[in-house]
C-alpha cells in the first residue's frame, strides 16, 4: 500500500515554504486576507478577527468526530486557531473565536 502525505509537505522539499513565510509577513502589515478587507497593521494591533501578529490555538489533536472517510480509525488531525472574522450570533466556539481563548505558538519558521 503506498504511504499517503499531505500535499503541504511536498513544500518542504522546495525553496516554496521560506517564500510563502515572506509574503505571508508581508501581509501583516496591511491586511486584507479575508473579505473584511480592513488594511490593519496586525503587527501593531488586534485585526477585527481578534489577532494580531500572535499565533493563538485553542486545542489541537485527533479528531474523532468527522466523517469516517476524513478520520479513519486514528481521527484526523486538528489545530483550532482561536479568532474569526465573521461574528456569527449563534457561534458554538464563542469562546475561541471571540474570546481568542488559547495559548500563543511561536514555532521557528511559522509567521508570528
Ligand atoms: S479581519 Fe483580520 S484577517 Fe480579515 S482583513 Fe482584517 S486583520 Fe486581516
Amino acid at each position: 500500500m503506498a504511504k499517503l502525505w499531505p500535499i503541504y509537505r511536498s513544500l518542504l522539499d522546495t525553496s516554496e515554504l521560506p517564500t510563502r513565510l515572506a509574503a505571508a509577513e508581508l501581509a501583516l502589515a496591511d491586511c486584507y486576507l479575508c473579505g473584511n478587507d480592513c488594511g490593519i497593521d496586525r503587527t501593531r494591533q488586534d485585526g477585527p478577527c481578534g489577532v494580531a501578529d500572535t499565533l493563538y490555538v485553542a486545542s489541537y489533536g485527533p479528531h474523532h468526530g468527522e466523517e469516517g472517510v476524513l478520520r479513519g480509525h486514528r481521527g484526523s488531525g486538528t489545530v483550532f486557531f482561536s479568532g474569526c472574522n465573521l461574528h456569527c450570533v449563534y457561534c458554538q466556539n464563542y469562546d475561541v473565536s471571540q474570546q481568542v481563548t488559547g495559548f500563543t505558538v511561536d514555532a521557528p519558521g511559522w509567521p508570528r
